[in-house]
């Protein structure tokens, strides 16, 4: 039996996870070679680190282990979690910190927005835990941070990655009037699978909001993502494609999900890199402006240059 302990907040003795501490263990295959990352330790990424941490920042790039932090550091490419690092959700695959959040820090937006000028980005990527707690879902803070960085830094775009704002009418509509260049919101695994990867979560509202971004505002871009490896069908990953479009989703992600900790879901499967080839071109056949797929893809992996990508793939269909 393996005991879930805390390594990255100040008080480490108090359990992650404490829904998961008498969870059997869950047991995963060794990873492929096709996984492998760069270490975190050039000099980019500690000056990553120190703009985060004199900011009093939390990124979701360590609160969720990412294994791409090396190279994204190492750029300067920081995803911002706001509203805390303890999440009032428990996802089966998911390594942020699980329990009641403290309130809202409300100088968070001008930090986020410092930082954001300080690593010198052109394009940022902003996230959150969800917050059920709140009566708004933190739509309002969200949008505080959009307006608090298109305030300092006019040229830099901002990609947001929200929790879905379930049961909170309204907040949708909050979000999207801040006017963020890009909305993603992830179904994070197949229908069939969310009783035991997303058990808070519903997908056709998931569906429905990514939807309702694009009625609200054609001009925003909306994007999507799934990890592979949880126990799909191929056939379901398709129908999620089928699904996105009809709610006119322009971006799809999919990557490998890899296990936090032995008391998270188990990965069922690698997913081998030709098979992510294949989802890629069968996406683009579906419609999508932009499909990122390989086992480490993640929704804010290289999100600037995609952006870029994106923004040309739309002038093209005009022209
Ligand atoms: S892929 Fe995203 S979450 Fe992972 S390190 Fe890069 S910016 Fe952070």
């Amino acid at each position: 039996m393996v005991v879930v302990v805390d390594t990255v907040s100040a008080t480490p003795l108090r359990p992650r996870h404490p829904e998961k501490v008498n969870r059997p263990d869950a047991l995963s295959p060794p990873k492929p070679d096709w996984i492998r990352v760069r270490a975190p330790n050039s000099r980019g990424f500690a000056d990553t680190r120190k703009i985060v941490r004199e900011n009093g920042l939390v990124t979701v790039c360590e609160e969720a282990g990412c294994p791409n932090i090396g190279e994204c550091w190492d750029k300067k490419h920081a995803t911002f979690m706001i509203m805390g690092d303890t999440c009032t959700r428990a996802c089966a695959f998911c390594n942020v910190k699980t329990g009641m959040p403290g309130a809202l820090d409300a100088n968070e937006p001008e930090h986020v927005a410092e930082a954001t000028s300080k690593l010198g980005l052109a394009h940022i990527v902003i996230t959150s835990v969800d917050r059920d707690d709140l009566a708004d879902g933190g739509a309002e803070h969200f949008a505080q941070t959009i307006r608090a960085i298109r305030a300092r830094c006019p040229a830099t775009t901002i990609e947001i990655l929200t929790p879905d704002f379930l049961r909170k009418d309204g907040a949708l509509e909050v979000v999207v009037a801040a006017k963020p260049d890009v909305f993603n919101h992830n179904l994070e695994t197949v229908p069939s699978r969310y009783l035991n990867v997303r058990p808070g979560a519903r997908y056709f509202h998931s569906i429905r909001l990514l939807q309702r971004v694009k009625e609200i505002d054609p001009a925003i871009f909306t994007k999507s993502g799934i990890m592979v490896g949880l126990g799909e069908e191929r056939h379901e990953v398709l129908q999620v494609m089928d699904d996105l479009r009809s709610a006119g989703v322009d971006f799809l992600t999919i990557g490998q999900y890899l296990q936090p900790t032995r008391k998270h879901h188990a990965v069922m499967r690698y997913v081998p890199p030709d098979e992510f080839a294949g989802f890629e071109k069968i996406a683009y056949t579906k419609g999508f402006l932009m499909v990122s797929a390989s086992p480490l893809t993640r929704s804010s992996h290289h999100a600037g240059d995609d952006f870029a990508r994106l923004k040309a793939a739309r002038a093209a269909l005009s022209v």
